[in-house]
């Protein structure tokens, strides 16, 4: 049985003092709830202030990118030691957003990831379709295109420390989420990609997160699927009382 996992991605949004309240709100309302692992993806500038909040409770901490290299002259990035240092345990990694707008490639973010659990970091590895691919019947093309790139050279071991985010991109910010269905169909065949590629054992162990527009409403439908193991939350993460209806109907 897998552990649901529940990251919020918080974007590029909220500053320091609106990011601790937020953090303090969703720690407040999930004081001892241990059924779903919680993650905080916010922004570098407030990982620390973050930390600061939760490193005496149950959640855990996550940042929303990286760079391949431990240090040097890479004016704007941010290294996986760097995350570290700031109390992270989990990584996202390909956001379709990271894709779409700062050109990212399944080779990049298979050097981001390598270098994620270089030192340890958990990486969240999102991959997806869009409206046009999917309109055209490519979405599990797509799919096992970016799979194969992004964990290329990755062995049994680095898979059990990785989280895959089947996140349609139609559905991201849209309101419109995919129907259980939907995504049972592209987890089923991601798990069943990882069987063939890795092993059965792994495939039964990692968690297969589902992202867009995931709400209080629609959270249980989704996991209601076998193959759905929890939610990477961009919106309704922004908000205390919607990100904590996500995790309490997690269970
Ligand atoms: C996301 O940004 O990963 C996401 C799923 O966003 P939203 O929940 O707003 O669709």
């Amino acid at each position: 049985m897998r552990k649901p996992l529940i990251a919020g991605n918080w974007k590029m949004y909220k500053t320091s003092d609106q990011a601790v309240k937020l953090a303090s709100g969703i720690k407040g309302s999930l004081k001892s709830f241990e059924t779903a692992d919680v993650v905080l993806c916010p922004a570098f500038t407030v990982l620390n202030a973050v930390y600061n909040v939760i490193s005496d409770s149950s959640l855990q901490l996550g940042a929303q990118d990286l760079f391949w290299e431990k240090e040097g002259a890479f004016t704007g990035e941010v290294s996986p030691i760097m995350l570290k240092d700031c109390g992270c345990e989990y990584v996202i990694i390909g956001h379709s957003e990271r894709r779409k707008y700062f050109h990212e490639t399944d080779e990049t973010i298979n050097k981001k990831i390598k270098a994620a659990l270089d030192v340890g970091l958990k990486p969240i590895v999102c991959v997806g379709e869009t409206l046009e691919e999917r309109e055209a019947g490519k979405t599990i093309e797509v799919i096992k295109h970016q799979l194969t790139g992004c964990f290329a050279g990755f062995n049994i071991e680095d898979m059990l420390n990785v989280t895959i985010a089947y996140e349609p991109v139609w559905a991201i910010g849209t309101g419109k989420n995919a129907t259980a269905l939907q995504a049972e169909e592209a987890h089923r065949f991601i798990r069943t990609f990882i069987v063939e590629k890795f092993s059965q054992g792994v495939a039964n162990t990692i968690r297969i997160l589902y992202g867009g527009s995931v709400k209080p409403a629609n959270i249980k439908e989704l996991l209601n699927e076998k193959d759905v193991d929890g939610a990477l939350v961009g919106g309704a993460s922004l908000e205390v009382s919607s990100f904590v209806d996500i995790v309490k109907n997690s269970i």
